[in-house]
């Protein structure tokens, strides 16, 4: 199972836009991880909602747990492919790090108020303008100064595109795919997802197992596989078991559908100019990973539960940003200044997308609701 032909090696590296002297015990992408550990927009996530909103629960992922549970699939499934599980760790940390409170939902508001600009708003976009700009920890360069394949894959996480598709990304090797760690990252994130917005669902009591029987038949077997192995195990008990499972089984799918793809690549280059991204699952093991996207949808995401939140969340997101937009003044002046040369719609969502969902209402409230 080893891809380790395909491994990209920090050497390979494009290196860093302001070139800096080597770390005496770290390779280039540990020292980008920890980079990103260390910044804002990382500790911010401890307070953006993955799906279920906090405050309703402490048991819930939060936008900071579900990465550290990306960050654990994305290492392993590395390490058994004999990747480089650095980059791969870096890019799974740092691959939600630009997503606005109140996650989809949020996303969807600013890009309504952006659209009214002809504009766009988009997660990974805003990612990269946080690590390029945002984060000021440094005397010496703006941002983060992270290598290029860190940054590539924080706007490739999902998606591909071709040259002159989206100018903002040109720089990017548009037309080609991401190196295999990056391309690991999105699966994994498919993964940790999947898995575990079920598992806070059935907590939230959003998912009854009889349901989950019918829709996923890899849950069933794995179901029916437990009544045999711990007959007297609550269904709580009974449930992690399945969901460990089911992670092993898309883990073991992605290992073995990834390594069937690539035989007949022989170098990163090969990997870079393939027609399709060659990270993939087996048939079958993509079926349950569709099957079980398809139930969340359904009866979570779209779930009546749900939408008193997301309701909520997208008003909010659109009252702050007409008001921002009157009254620009109130914005944080170290804020507009960083800004410079920005229109300011963008400056107003550039402030919106980086708060925390706490920080949102709260600003929220003070505008609006001052004396309450
Ligand atoms: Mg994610």
């Amino acid at each position: 199972m080893s891809l380790a032909r395909l491994r990209f090696l920090p050497e390979q590296s494009r290196g860093r836009r302001y070139p800096e002297p080597q770390d005496p015990y770290r390779n280039e992408f540990q020292r980008d991880r920890d980079r990103i550990i260390h910044s804002r927009a990382f500790r911010r996530m401890v307070d953006k909602t993955q799906v279920f909103a906090s405050g309703t629960s402490d048991h819930f992922r939060n936008r900071l747990t579900h990465s550290l549970e990306v960050a654990q699939i994305t290492r392993s499934v590395a390490c058994a492919l004999e990747l480089n599980e650095d980059l791969a760790e870096t890019l799974a940390l740092v691959h939600d790090v630009g997503h606005p409170p109140f996650a989809h939902s949020g996303e969807a508001a600013l890009a309504a108020e952006m659209r009214e600009f002809g504009d766009t708003f988009d997660h990974n976009q805003h990612g990269l303008r946080i690590v390029e700009q945002f984060e000021s920890r440094y005397a010496r360069f703006p941002g983060l100064n992270l290598t290029f394949e860190v940054r590539e894959g924080i706007v490739k996480h999902s998606r591909d595109f071709a040259p002159g598709e989206v100018p903002a990304f040109n720089e990017y090797l548009p037309g080609f795919k991401p190196p295999l760690e990056a391309q690991l990252v999105d699966l994994c994130d498919e993964i940790a997802y999947n898995t575990a917005d079920l598992d806070d669902a059935y907590s939230a009591g959003l998912t009854p197992v009889d349901a989950i029987r019918q829709a996923v038949p890899k849950f069933d077997e794995l179901w029916v596989w437990t009544a045999r192995q711990f007959p007297d195990a609550p269904e709580r008990k009974r449930m992690h078991e399945v969901i460990r499972m089911l992670i092993h089984h898309l883990v073991t799918g992605l290992i073995e559908g990834t390594t069937a793809a690539c035989a007949g690549l022989g170098n990163v280059h090969e990997v870079r100019t393939a027609p399709q991204r060659v990270c993939q699952f087996t048939a079958k093991s993509g079926e349950t990973d569709k099957q079980l996207k398809q139930y969340l949808l359904r009866n979570v995401y779209h779930s009546d539960w749900l939408r008193e939140d997301r309701e909520s969340a997208m008003s909010r997101i659109h009252d702050l940003f007409q008001h921002f937009l009157k009254h620009p003044e109130e914005l944080p002046p170290g804020y507009t200044v960083d800004q410079k040369g920005e229109p300011l719609h963008r400056v107003v969502c550039d402030y919106i997308a980086g708060m925390t969902d706490g920080f949102l209402n709260r600003t929220w409230q003070a505008v609006f609701e001052p004396f309450k």
